[in-house]
């Protein structure tokens, strides 16, 4: 079709998670002080860092290195990427599935799960009371089934972009499903999906094996390895990837991610625009195994080795965590996180603020709405962003612009975080957090340089203000 990019032909799967390797390096001769500040000096001069480089992070243990480490995670945060934080919500669409995943509580064999999967219009109704709220960036999740095929996928991203109450629009859909084939990705990148997500859950192939049963398709360590390569074979260029903490040491599992980015960007150009990194959580029909929880000291060491790891990718902290975990973790480096969450099918409009197990994925630990959460991360001094600029203007690659392109950020991000912020301020925020969001704007006004480009900034805001417009940006 017009405009489309042929398939390139598939470049082999091939296992590029050296498991013996990386064992290795954990098991290596722990780094001098030197070392960290060479391997950190490196990061802060915007360069990312190798598989043996990350190791030396992982395994500097000693109290003041790992302090180094945090301080200059929350240095590259605050000079690349400045106080930003992008705000989404989860919006889970069918939890049938045919996997069995011990940790999961859509697994097939948990019989006592209420299975759903929401009509169209019930979708419909998901993303109005989304839109009421202020949302307009979502993630899409499925379970695995073959009623999730790449065109119930690309109609139900539609279904979302259509949907409209009063200011109120989505104009940024992600994907979290199972990993698809080269057609499959194609059907959905002509629908407009911004990021499309897969988590590996473990690098760790005896892990893998033991979690994920060999006669089900997630059961094939390889084709899901492999999932995002097809994506970029198939014409994404966007896409996000993901450990679930808790299955298998941490440790192992941080350098299994950095592999996975820098086999991406060494194969198809381009890193991920993303990393997530839940942790396991206590979840319906689901034991789990306690030897490898990741406790919240070690948490803190995964964000911020990654941040200085990966630099030019943005890094995703969930409403799994607490709202405490959340307010000091964010400052390690975190560029997105989702508010006022539901995961329950329907929960947007059906539930109240009760979690019911039988009905959830797993429990979450941050239920606060998205307007009390705007307020404390505002209190805090970020600026919330709902910005869609770069994908719709053709911008991909945005964290790597951010970090690399000089003044970048004061030339996109923050006015466009200020334009989105104004909306919800006017649309849907309550009068404290009003209150709150007018004197930051005004604040971040002032550390903007006089000239023309402040004038076209205020003006915009102010014609937002007056009702005049929505939906601007640079
Ligand atoms: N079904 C698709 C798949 O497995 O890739 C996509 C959606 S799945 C619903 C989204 C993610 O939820 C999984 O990739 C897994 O990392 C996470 N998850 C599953 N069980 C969890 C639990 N008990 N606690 C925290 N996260 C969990
Ligand atoms: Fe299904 Fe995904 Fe849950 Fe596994 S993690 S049981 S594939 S929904």
């Amino acid at each position: 079709m017009c405009g489309m990019p042929a398939i390139q032909i598939p470049a082999k799967a091939y296992d590029f998670i050296d498991e013996a390797h990386l064992s290795g390096l954990l098991s290596g001769k722990r780094p001098d002080a030197g070392q960290i500040r060479e391997i950190i000096a490196k990061s802060l001069a915007k360069e990312a860092l190798s598989v043996e480089e990350t190791a030396a992070l992982v395994i500097a243990d000693q109290p003041e290195l790992v302090e180094e480490i945090f301080a200059a995670a929350r240095q590259l945060k605050q000079q690349v990427y400045g106080n930003r934080i992008v705000l989404f919500a989860p919006l889970y669409i069918g939890n049938n599935c045919v996997n069995d995943c011990s940790y999961c509580s859509f697994k097939r064999s948990n019989k006592g799960m209420v299975r759903r999967t929401l009509s169209q219009q019930e979708v419909r109704e998901q993303v109005v009371a989304l839109e009421d709220k202020g949302h307009k960036r979502l993630i899409l999740v499925f379970g695995e089934h073959r009623q999730y095929d790449p065109r119930f996928i690309a109609d139900t991203v539609r279904t979302v972009y259509a949907t409209r109450s009063g200011h109120g629009e989505i104009r940024r859909v992600n994907i979290n499903a199972a990993p698809l084939d080269h057609e499959g990705y194609a059907a959905i990148r002509e629908a407009g999906i911004g990021t499309y997500q897969i988590f590996q859950e473990t690098y760790h192939h005896p892990t893998y094996a033991r979690i994920h049963p060999g006669n089900t398709p997630k059961g094939d360590y390889l084709y899901r390895l492999h999932g995002l390569s097809r994506a970029f074979e198939a014409g994404l260029d966007d896409v996000g990837l993901g450990v679930l903490f808790g299955l298998y040491d941490w440790r192992f599992e941080v350098l299994g991610l950095v592999s996975h980015a820098l086999h991406l960007q060494h194969h198809y150009q381009v890193g991920p625009h993303t990393i997530s990194f839940p942790r396991l959580r206590p979840a319906h029909g689901v034991e789990v195994d306690s030897r490898y929880l990741v406790d919240d000291s070690d948490f803190k060491r995964i964000i911020a080795i990654l941040r200085l790891a990966v630099p030019y990718t943005g890094l995703i902290l969930t409403a799994r965590e607490n709202p405490e975990v959340r307010r000091e973790l964010m400052a390690f480096g975190v560029s997105q996180i989702d508010a006022g969450s539901r995961i329950e099918l329907g929960g947007y409009t059906e539930a109240g603020d009760a979690q019911v197990m039988e009905r959830e994925q797993f429990c979450l630990g941050d239920i606060r709405s998205l307007d009390e959460v705007m307020g404390e991360l505002m209190e805090d001094g970020y600026l919330p962003s709902f910005c869609t600029s770069c994908y719709r203007s053709g911008r991909t690659g945005e964290h790597f612009m951010e970090f690399s392109i000089p003044g970048f950020i004061k030339e996109f991000c923050t006015p466009n975080a200020l334009l989105t912020l104004q909306e919800y301020l006017e649309d849907y925020a309550s009068p404290e957090t009003r209150r709150v969001g007018e004197a930051l704007v005004v604040e971040e006004l002032g550390r903007l340089e006089d000239g023309d480009f402040k004038e076209t900034i205020c003006a915009r805001l102010a014609d937002i203000r007056e009702m005049k417009s929505r939906d601007c940006y640079f």
